[in-house]
């Protein structure tokens, strides 16, 4: 991990093609079949994925057959309006919660049927998660809390310290990890949100709406920061509700009561929307 936010070595668009993202037919050719496991290169595959809410008798069927398939180096957003499902699908992506019924695969292997306790281990080893409200706890310093999935996963105190220092300095907050969130900016936040995301080395960012609480430019420096680790190989999958956040991806996935409305390229996204393409 280094340097993620050098801010102008940006790669032009003609590099940032290294990694291709899927196809709609290797996708469909992936989700089209039940029970089968996926190649390990596919990080992320969904077939009829339901989540039902029993409100005391009412059911909210959030999320009512899910196909989605998302291959390793793919940088992807989640769009689509309040409602609709992003959060629920996000949370089962992430394994924080499990289905109603449906197949999850995470890099080839079924973690729809898995236990919380099986769950858990798979979610600290293979997903690194940023939240809208960042979610730092709030009396630790920086380092501290970018250390604690490490200290969840038994890493001893140095080594911690070390990984964490790096993840900051990777995300450009090197000076300022002696700070407590009340003393940093909120992208400054967000930025130590993401560098506690990465300091396991998941093999999957995922981001609930990460600029919903930031203002345009602080936006655009933490869309810097997501660019440069999916040009490094890193697969994101971001849930916006902004066009402008969600053409930054490489594909754009729009849910619609609970399910997928379009799964498109970016170029082909941001033509239908009307959005200029920012890269
Ligand atoms: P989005 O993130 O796209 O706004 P959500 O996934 O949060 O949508 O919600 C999808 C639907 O499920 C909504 O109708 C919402 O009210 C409902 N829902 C979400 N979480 C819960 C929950 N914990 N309990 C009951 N209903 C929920
Ligand atoms: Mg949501």
């Amino acid at each position: 991990m280094s340097d993620y936010i050098t801010s102008d070595s940006h790669p032009s668009p003609t590099t940032t093609g290294e990694h291709p993202i899927s196809t709609t037919a290797e996708r469909h050719a992936v989700t089209a079949i039940p029970g089968a496991a996926p190649g390990r290169d596919w990080v992320i595959v969904t077939r009829g994925l339901r989540r039902d809410y029993d409100m005391g008798g009412e059911v909210v069927r959030a999320l009512r057959g899910v196909d989605v398939a998302i291959r390793r180096n793919e940088y992807v957003a989640i769009m689509g309006p309040s409602g609709s499902g992003k959060s629920t699908l996000m949370n089962l992506i992430g394994c924080l919660d499990t289905p109603t019924a449906g197949e999850y695969w995470l890099g080839g292997v079924l973690v729809s049927k898995m236990s919380d306790d099986e769950l858990a281990r798979v979610r600290n080893k293979e997903i690194g998660f940023v939240f809208q409200t960042f979610n730092l706890l709030p009396r630790a310093t920086a380092l501290h809390n970018v250390e604690l999935p490490l200290v969840y996963a038994g890493v001893s105190s140095s080594e911690r310290k070390r990984r964490a220092a790096e993840a900051l300095d990777s995300v450009g907050l090197g000076d300022r990890m002696t700070h407590k969130p009340n003393e940093l900016s909120g992208g400054q936040r967000q930025r130590v949100a993401i560098a506690r995301a990465l300091v396991n080395n998941p093999s999957i960012l995922l981001a609930d709406e990460p600029t919903g609480n930031l203002d345009s430019t602080t936006s655009e420096e933490i869309m810097k920061v997501f660019q440069s680790l999916a040009d490094h190989g890193q697969t994101v999958i971001m849930v916006t509700h902004e066009a402008d956040i969600a053409a930054h991806a490489r594909r754009v996935v729009v849910l619609r009561d609970g399910l997928v409305s379009s799964d498109d390229r970016r170029s082909a996204f941001a033509a239908k929307v009307g959005t200029e393409s920012a890269h």
